[in-house]
């Protein structure tokens, strides 16, 4: 991977106009210092998506989007870092240079690039096999009758291992790839006596690439019957990594980053039978489990505000893997929701079932973890008698504490569960017994499984509380001493959102200049920073009353989080010292407010 120095970064930051960058994907207008329009990366109809061209940053008041140039290549143009750099500094003709390697990294960058480059050529010489061969007819065959097309089967490179033993193996060698390099690659295996032979035979092939649509290695579906496993991928090895790769993801990430939205199924052809469909913010995790690298990777690209909608199968295994990802999907900033599937159907079977139409709509009404999580315990419950429907009561009720209070969603889901149990709203609506587990996340009741530390989507952890937390931090930087001053006394408990923390920790380190060293490697982070900086410029009050009510509003929502946190523990004493310390944070708002003007 390239690393450039950080004096080229500023030089071709420098040369970079941001304006007539961002114009040729939105009109823009000149207002004052700033320039608008509507903004790219969401629907709207009036704008509010803002360049600043001195600083070269932008950001949408409507959906957060914002960042620099850099930034904005990397989402428009669904590339990497290093991609958007060598892009941007062709169009504005600035000369990079590298950063020096350590010889010992500079060996390995090679051998990696070797490897590619085996990858690569094996995924079209399985391509060609796919279409040329008479072996493959079969394969072809067995792809149609699932409703594939041509199109998207090439789209995706999809291809077929020879039934030979080691035809891979000798087209490699050809081409000059040494044995070791075919078992480091994972395409090749040694036999007893030390021979080598090809991985994949007799299988359907799919690459599995990176965003960038670099292969790192395969999944194969066997065709014949006695054949062992009907699934096998490349062995973890140097450049693959199970748990980190996402299927379809460098076919998907533009539309991904558009739509705002991934969908998430569980096989090869679900992801090309969706595409086929339309729906190519589609992506597949291998097997059933989702890792936090995958999370990771879903919430880049969606963005945000994001959505990711599970569209597992409907067996057991596919809807315990829904709650486990909402697990590893709860301390970040993505809304997982999921599609109910009909039993026994998974989402290929749904297109050629109900065609595109049906499928958007079944995507369309897909519900959050947690009514899911509802769902699936009064589906489970033994309504005939008495005993379970308290049981299935407790349990749902414990789910449905969750569920921010006083909204909407609460209330539905407690309609449904006092209609489907045949009780009273109100034996619903009661609080769970003290001794509930404080951590038990929104799975915790109906999964059964180990609780997970911090627990399920942290309540009252919505857009509004985000907006608090990051007005007070503009409010801040506007404020000059007395804002770094307020910074300074925010302690991790005052976040909800563990990105607007991180954002705090910057400019803690670069008050005077927010947008110094923006953290390149993460993209999230720097929209967050970016946005920040902007609304400092759009605050126009500084008085100090305004700075100290929105910090003492922050403090609030921790003390608040805390009782909960005690109340769930039983500890009354602490529940004691926090109440009075809410006591003392409301008379300070008194306070503020008798002295406003
Ligand atoms: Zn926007």
């Amino acid at each position: 991977m390239a690393r450039y120095t950080q004096d080229s970064i500023e030089r071709l930051r420098e040369a970079i106009d941001a304006v007539e960058l961002i114009s040729e994907r939105t009109d823009l207008r000149r207002r004052g210092s700033r320039w608008v329009g509507l903004c790219p990366f969401h629907e709207e109809r009036t704008p509010s998506f803002t360049v600043d061209p001195e600083r070269g940053l932008y950001h949408c008041f409507g959906c957060q989007a914002g960042g620099d140039p850099i930034t904005f290549v990397r989402e428009t143009q669904a590339l990497d870092f290093s991609e958007a750099v060598e892009a941007l500094a062709e169009r504005y003709r600035v000369e990079l240079k590298r950063e020096r390697e350590d010889p010992a990294e500079e060996e390995l960058r090679r051998r990696r690039e070797r490897l590619l480059a085996l990858l690569d050529r094996t995924a079209i010489f399985y391509s060609k096999y796919l279409w040329d061969s008479a072996e493959g007819v079969r394969a072809r065959e067995h792809l149609a009758a699932r409703g594939l097309s041509d199109d998207v089967l090439g789209a995706f490179r999809v291809g077929y291992a020879p039934s030979a033993w080691d035809r891979l193996v000798l087209a490699a060698g050809r081409d000059g790839f040494t044995e070791a390099e075919l078992t480091g690659a994972g395409l090749a295996q040694r036999n007893k006596r030390g021979g080598l032979y090809d991985r994949f035979r007799e299988r359907i092939t799919f690459p599995l690439a990176d965003a960038r649509g670099k292969v790192l290695g395969f999944g194969a579906r066997a065709l014949g019957e006695e054949q062992g496993a009907k699934y096998i991928n490349t062995a973890e090895g140097e450049v693959y990594h199970k748990g980190r790769t996402l299927f379809g993801i460098d076919q998907a990430r533009t539309a991904i980053a558009k739509a705002g939205r991934a969908v998430v199924v569980e096989g090869y052809t679900d992801v090309l039978a969706l595409h086929q469909a339309g729906v190519a913010e589609t992506v597949a995790i291998m097997g059933t489990a989702m890792t936090r690298e995958q999370v990771a990777e879903l919430a880049r690209a969606v963005g945000a505000d994001g959505t990711v909608v599970l569209a597992l199968d409907a067996d057991s295994s596919g809807q315990e893997a829904m709650l486990r990802a909402a697990r590893v999907a709860a301390d970040r900033e993505v809304e997982l929701r999921v599609v109910e599937l009909p039993e026994g159907a998974d989402p290929a079977d749904l297109v050629s079932r109900e065609g595109e139409a049906g499928v958007r709509e079944r995507l369309a009404s897909s519900v959050t973890v947690l009514r899911f999580a509802v769902g699936r315990v009064l589906a489970a419950a033994d309504l005939a008698t008495p005993e379970g429907r308290d049981r299935a009561l407790v349990r749902a009720r414990g789910l449905i504490a969750e569920a921010p209070e006083r909204t909407a969603r609460r209330d539905d889901l407690i309609r449904l569960v006092a209609d489907r149990l045949d009780v009273p709203l109100e034996y619903v609506a009661a609080a769970p017994a003290a001794r509930a587990p404080a951590r038990s996340g929104p799975t915790a009741g109906a999964g059964g499984e180990e609780a997970r530390d911090g627990g399920g989507p942290r309540p009252g952890a919505g857009p509004a509380r985000l907006d608090a937390e990051r007005t007070f931090l503009a409010l801040c930087l506007r404020s000059g001493p007395l804002g770094r001053e307020y910074l300074g006394r925010l302690t991790p408990a005052h976040f909800a959102s563990d990105l607007t923390r991180r954002a705090a920790e910057h400019l803690r380190e670069t008050f005077e200049d927010p947008l110094a060293g923006l953290p390149q490697d993460d993209a999230q982070l720097m929209a967050a920073i970016a946005e920040v900086a902007l609304r400092a410029d759009t605050e126009d009050t500084v008085e100090e009353g305004v700075v100290r009510m929105s910090f003492l509003g922050l403090e609030q929502r921790r003390i608040e989080r805390e009782i909960r946190h005690a109340l769930a523990e039983g500890d009354l004493q602490r529940q004691g010292a926090l109440a009075s310390d809410r006591q003392r944070i409301r008379r300070e708002m008194d306070a503020v407010m008798g002295q406003a003007p």
